[in-house]
């Protein structure tokens, strides 16, 4: 007999494995159930789309909340700051376009060996006895407010922030910006559980796509991650040379200081916890003046996010190279756009970068079905990812402190 006991400490170790033990896990699993069932397991398919479908829900709002909070604390004035945004603009641009230009010349999407466009998703398309449920899932936070009828919407919303919400019942909200902080914390909150059940979405996505179409599109995704590590690692090139042109630091003797600060950011994923470490390397160990740093590694570690944005744009030509689709100028400058505006959107947790993402694939009318084909593989790459958003911000740091060392 189970106990209420029993089931709880089961969640309790779920939750207290490392998310990416996990996911190794249910990749095992899910190839061994794919292999198994062969094209039935495309009902397998379905946790997948849940979590595709609430990670969708979230993204906006904590977009919108994340850059309103990142602005309202920010304190910005003078020269410094427009020398700011422009560091962090023209930075993020050629992440960008080194991404892309990667996944250009690669072409992961097309070591696949399956037919393009012959998507798990469409295998399931005859009856799906689960599409109710998925149905009262909502698709965005506002939506069940607009339509009328869908009060399964509404009620699931409830549901959710009032179990999020009882962590901050005696939080005092003062000032606006409290405010804001028990929302953006409790929709992180949500997105934490999200990301708890990503385990079971893997599990059931690769056994389905294992099942029905074979082993293919996991070597297009092998190319994928080659193509990303890549593009990460000439961006970190790009970072060195412009530390070495533009600021007194040379670039070794950064990357030293700040080691510890790169190590957190790869196990931890989250450039936001590793945000007061980073500063304090700056200052103790690199030596930068305490107004770079901290413009740098405080102010601009808000916004900026190199690596996610590569990331993104690199993903939607992926995607689009799978389907055997060929994005029109237009669209790759749509991917740019969005890409910059999502990567400053993303918070510096882990994943969040997935989450934003759906709103790159929405922009330039990609099946967001596709992302979750790479939750198998984000773990690795967000930790490195954010290596390099944590290493953007040094970079600023660096040049924003000149020529000439203080003192
Ligand atoms: N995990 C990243 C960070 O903290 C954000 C992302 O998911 O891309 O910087």
């Amino acid at each position: 007999m189970h106990s209420p006991n029993d089931s709880k400490s089961l969640v309790a170790r779920w939750r207290a494995t490392p998310l990416y033990i996990r996911i190794i896990v249910a990749v095992a699993l899910g190839v061994a159930t794919g292999l198994a069932l062969g094209a039935q397991a495309h009902v397998l398919e379905t946790p997948a789309k849940l979590v595709l479908r609430l990670l969708g829900a979230v993204a906006p709002p904590l977009i919108l909340l994340a850059i309103v909070q990142a602005l309202m604390r920010a304190h910005l004035g003078g020269r410094q700051a427009l020398r700011l945004v422009t560091l962090l603009l023209t930075n993020t641009l050629v992440a960008i376009l080194i991404g892309l230009a990667v996944v250009n010349v690669l072409r992961p999407g097309r070591w696949t060996t399956a037919a393009p466009g012959a998507a798990p998703a469409k295998a399931a398309a005859a009856f799906d006895p689960l599409s109710q449920l998925l149905d009262s899932v909502p698709r965005s936070l506002v939506g069940p407010f607009s339509d009328n009828g869908a009060v399964m919407g509404v009620i699931f919303i409830a549901v959710a922030f009032g179990i999020a919400l009882r962590g901050f019942k005696t939080h005092e909200v003062r000032t606006v910006e409290d405010l804001v902080h028990v929302a953006l914390s409790s929709l992180i909150v949500i997105l934490h559980w999200i990301i708890d059940v990503v385990p079971i979405a893997v599990f059931g996505l690769v056994a389905s796509i294992v099942g029905v179409k074979g082993f293919g599109d996991f070597i297009a995704l092998g190319g994928f991650f080659i193509a990303v590590l890549t593009a990460l690692a000439l961006q970190f090139l790009y970072y060195a040379l412009r530390i070495r042109l533009g600021s007194w630091a040379r670039p070794l003797d950064v990357v030293a200081g700040v080691r510890d600060a790169l190590l957190m950011a790869f196990s931890t994923g989250s450039s936001t916890a590793t945000m007061p470490l980073t500063y304090e390397l700056l200052r103790d160990k690199v030596g930068l003046r305490e107004q770079s740093a901290s413009m740098g590694a405080l102010v601009g570690s808000n916004f900026n996010n190199d690596g996610t944005a590569l990331y993104e744009a690199m993903s939607a030509l992926f995607v689009a190279q799978l389907l055997g689709l060929d994005l029109t100028l237009g669209q790759q400058f749509m991917v740019v756009l969005t890409s910059v505006l999502a990567s400053v959107g993303a918070a510096g947790i882990p994943e969040a970068g997935l989450v934003t993402m759906t709103m790159v694939f929405r922009a330039v009318a990609l099946p967001t079905d596709y992302i979750a084909l790479l939750l198998t593989i984000d773990w690795l790459l967000d930790r490195c990812r954010t290596a390099i958003n944590v290493m953007g911000d040094v970079t600023v740091s660096c040049l924003l402190d000149g020529k000439v060392r203080e003192g």
